[in-house]
């Protein structure tokens, strides 16, 4: 039976335990698990029977997060992983070898364009950036190197819509996958798979797990990838670290699988399964927070487009260059509840205006239930230079709202006290 959205949230993945019947998902705390006898051992080793044998590789409660997230991304598997940035670094690992190249969207999260040019070129892969307002710009910058192609869903820290589905299409041309970073949008706002996307990736950290407590990112798998191609060599070789298999032989679930038993196995970043089981209590609840999200993030917006104060603001229902097709298409549930502003008075304004706010929370996060700020250009990307920070569309001024759920007058009235107080208060 295929369930809607707020049931799949709540029960996907999980039968209740066969040993003590507990309704809610146990917290599996152990590292390794008892082999049945000597045969049973070796038939887990030898891949002849499915099973656990350690939590580096797979743990009972991690699994139900893994089954649920790819229920509701509409993938054939997911991998649970210690970070948002694991889940990127190893989607790439999994896919890209020496020699290979990336090409991404520029519009992204400071920590992955730092790991695109910097730390994975010193491993021999490279990556070249493209414009996703202009999709057709792949046509030029595709070669035969080209591996992947990366997207946010919605961009960080602008909240722009990317037009997934005509990117993907491009990308399918060539037989190269699109790994879709989906963390802002959640698949309550955009699944990606239903526009032709191969991966999607998660920081469970933000909206999945919402209350700002635990660190963790997620990769799933729509399985519609063909990785018999023979330009995905470490996919179409007998791995001899693993039992000679050959992981395209396993052709729907091949990438998930060799993300979980190569790149996962030998490297180790497992999440334990303490935050697997925050993570799944934050998803219990996700439409109904993602829908009060948008809701508030809605009024600040409409309330800051009227203050004279604002310069500029990119929330999408309310920058005037949107693209309403694309908002129509992709944002039908509503456009996100992050996005960035400008305050007249530029970098030293918009500082003092963070100092001055009371009940926003100034911190290196989004999407916590508490409504959070931060100034980009000397925080998230403040290693970037000013040609850097143009690429990746910030602003020496620019504000970042991770708009909460508290009562939205609340937080007007905290926004409303900072504007004033950081105009009189200054020198400007
Ligand atoms: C936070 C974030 C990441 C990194 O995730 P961590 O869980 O912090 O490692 C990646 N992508 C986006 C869009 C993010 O917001």
């Amino acid at each position: 039976m295929s369930y809607k959205f707020e049931t799949i949230q709540l029960h996907g993945g999980q039968y209740p335990d066969p040993t003590t019947g507990s309704r809610a998902v146990p917290i599996y705390q152990t590292s390794s698990y008892v082999f049945k006898n000597s045969e049973h051992a070796a038939n887990l080793f030898s891949l002849k029977e499915e099973g656990n044998i350690y939590t580096r590789l797979g743990n009972p409660t991690t699994q139900v997060l893994e089954e649920r997230i790819s229920i509701l991304e509409g993938g054939v598997g997911a991998l649970a992983v210690a970070s948002g940035a694991a889940a990127i670094a190893y989607t790439f690992l999994t896919i890209a070898k020496y020699g290979d190249e990336i090409l991404s969207a520029n519009n992204i999260y400071g920590g992955t364009y730092n790991f695109l040019t910097n730390t994975i070129v010193d491993y021999g892969i490279t990556s070249n950036f493209f414009n996703p307002k202009f999709p057709e710009e792949l046509y030029q910058l595709i070669t035969p190197k080209t591996k992947i192609i990366f997207i946010e869903s919605l961009g960080n820290p602008s909240g722009d819509v990317v037009d997934i589905e005509t990117i993907c299409a491009i990308a399918h041309k060539f037989n190269i996958p699109v790994v879709v970073d989906n963390t802002f949008a959640t698949p309550y706002l955009i699944k990606p798979f239903e526009y032709g996307a191969d991966i999607v990736i998660h920081s469970a950290t933000k909206f999945l797990g919402g209350h700002g407590t635990s660190i963790a990112g997620l990769i799933v798998d729509s399985g519609k990838f063909n990785w018999k191609d023979s330009k995905f060599e470490t996919f179409n070789k007998p791995d001899s670290g693993y039992h000679g298999l050959k992981y395209s032989d396993l052709n729907d679930i091949a990438f998930i699988t060799k993300a979980r038993v190569k790149t996962l196995r030998d490297t180790g970043a497992a999440l334990s399964p303490f935050n697997a089981f925050l993570i799944l209590q934050g998803i219990e609840t996700l439409s109904l927070r993602v829908e009060r999200h948008v809701k508030n993030a809605r009024e600040i917006a409409n309330f800051l487009s009227k203050n004279t104060e604002v310069n500029w603001i990119s929330h999408p229902e309310f920058n005037k260059n949107s693209d309403k097709i694309l908002i129509e298409k992709y944002l039908k549930k509503g456009a996100t509840s992050i996005f960035t502003f400008g305050l007249n008075g530029g970098r030293e304004r918009g500082k003092k205006f963070i100092d001055s706010l009371k009940l926003f929370s100034h911190l290196a996060n989004v999407a916590d239930a508490k409504s959070l700020i931060i100034h980009p250009a000397s925080t998230t990307h403040g290693q970037l230079n000013d040609l850097e920070l143009k690429k990746c569309g910030v602003k020496p001024e620019t504000i970042r709202i991770s708009v909460g759920l508290e009562n939205v007058d609340d937080l007007i009235k905290d926004l409303e006290h900072a504007i004033k107080s950081s105009k009189l208060g200054g020198s400007l």
